[in-house]
């Protein structure tokens, strides 16, 4: 009787993504794929090991996937992702139930330890380093019908103070510009419309590849792929943004006006000590130049307070950034002092409770400019993707201004298919969800 498994991935759409080839590579190996966790032989849990919150929960997945092991359901408990080489070894003596630790660089071979071969050891991971997969490597798309995400580099070369996700995942490697277009046809024949980039450093795609290909170089090449609907750009450092891109976006009809930079701070001491790169004048600039170039577009910020040394007049900034700014999607988070990285050492840390009364300080701001971006948007006809039925029988999806797994839903009145984009008037919204009519 062929042996099951089931996996279940934290963290991020690049970690996803592996998840994506772990779980194809286990179909290939000739297990078979359950829902449940109390039906397999074979858990897989996909770490994140990003910030602190997201190490616990990878532990507390950990521990609770272990009980099933202890009940005597599953045979083999598989640690993959980003803990094993952020904690290393010591990981074998804290979590006696796992049978196997590996971490991003070993996604390609995983497939040929979860069925037949006995692991050479208990823990495998190269630290600092990740697989980047190819075309022909195999994947599921795990994203709802329609939809997937591309991942088109793994790793990171820059030094931002906070992060430590270069120490886990390793330099910057980029795929091939051939190999990326042979997968989004191979995803558009599948029925996929919407493709998502994604990279840890998405705006540095192509600077370690022999001829230097830009960014913009991609997405023209991708925007010609036939039957691609929607390409999506997350991720993008928003120090590199050059203006051939901005002339693409602005100019290509399936290249969404959707714009992910995580600014992080507006404060120019801040930004220093972040080693972000950029500075205030440059950030307005570059937001006035989008908000002129580019008809309808929408940006999306990630922005964290409490950053060491910031101070309450910075904090002012900030906030005055998000008042004048008015950015259509916001993600504000507070600092957390990473262990192993620069900042968690630097001087002038501010109080955790400082950093969560700021946090939600921004939020409260930011409502009232979500909810009046999207009262505008009321009696217009826009795209959306529909991806499923919700548990109140409503059908749902996303607007073309909506990201995976990270924006608002769209609710839709009357009938479409799963999958497909249809165009629809807004009838009602919030500050995050909207609710199209199609028959209107
Ligand atoms: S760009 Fe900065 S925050 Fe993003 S992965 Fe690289 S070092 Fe980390």
């Amino acid at each position: 009787m062929p042996k099951t498994f089931y996996i279940l991935s934290l963290g991020c759409p690049k970690n996803r993504v592996d998840a994506e080839m772990i779980w194809a590579a286990a179909a290939r190996s000739g297990l078979i794929s359950v829902d449940l966790a109390e039906e397999a032989d074979v858990i897989i849990v996909n770490t994140c090991a990003f910030i602190q919150s997201a190490v616990e929960e990878s532990i507390d997945t950990i521990v609770e996937m272990g009980r099933y092991k202890s009940a005597g359901s599953c045979s083999r408990l598989v640690v993959a992702g980003c803990l094993s080489p952020r904690y290393g070894r010591g990981l074998i003596e804290q979590l006696p139930e796992v049978d196997l630790f590996v971490g991003p660089a070993e996604v390609g071979q995983l497939g040929n330890w979860l069925a037949k071969e006995v692991p050479p050891e208990k823990f495998i991971c190269q630290s600092g380093s990740s697989f980047l997969p190819q075309a022909a490597t195999g994947r599921v798309n795990s994203l709802a019908p329609g939809s997937a995400y591309l991942k088109v580099a793994e790793g990171c070369s820059r030094s931002c103070s906070f992060c430590v996700i270069p120490r886990l995942r390793g330099p910057l490697q980029s795929r091939s510009l051939e190999d990326l277009v042979s997968e989004a046809s191979n995803l558009i024949d599948l029925g996929v419309h919407e493709i998502v980039l994604v990279a840890q450093d998405l705006a540095n795609w192509g600077k370690d590849l022999s001829v230097r290909p830009a960014l913009h170089d991609l997405v023209e090449a991708l925007a010609c792929v036939k039957g691609l609907k929607w390409l999506r750009l997350m991720y993008l450092f928003p120090a590199a943004i050059p203006e051939r891109l901005i002339e693409l976006i602005a100019s290509k009809k399936n290249v969404l006006a959707y714009l992910d930079l995580p600014f992080q701070h507006i404060d120019g001491e801040v930004l220093k000590r972040m080693r972000r790169g950029g500075d205030p004048q440059i950030i307005d600039a570059l937001i006035d130049r989008l908000r002129r170039q580019i008809e309808d577009v929408v940006i999306r910020t990630s922005l964290m307070t409490g950053f060491p040394g910031e101070s309450e007049d910075a904090f002012l900034r900030l906030v005055d950034f998000v008042e004048r700014s008015r950015f259509e999607r916001l993600g504000v988070f507070a600092f957390s002092p990473e262990p192993g990285s620069l900042a968690a050492k630097l001087a002038g840390q501010v109080p955790g409770q400082v950093a969560l009364r700021r946090q939600e300080e921004l939020l409260a701001i930011q409502q009232p400019i979500a909810l009046d971006y999207h009262t505008r948007l009321i009696d217009k006809q826009l795209p959306v993707i529909v991806e499923g039925v919700n548990s109140e029988g409503k059908l749902f999806g996303r607007a073309w201004n909506q990201a995976p797994e990270i924006d608002g839903q769209t609710i839709i009145k009357g009938t479409a298919e799963i999958g497909q984009i249809i165009t629809a008037r807004v009838v009602d919204v919030g500050p995050y969800d909207l609710e199209v009519d199609i028959n209107e």
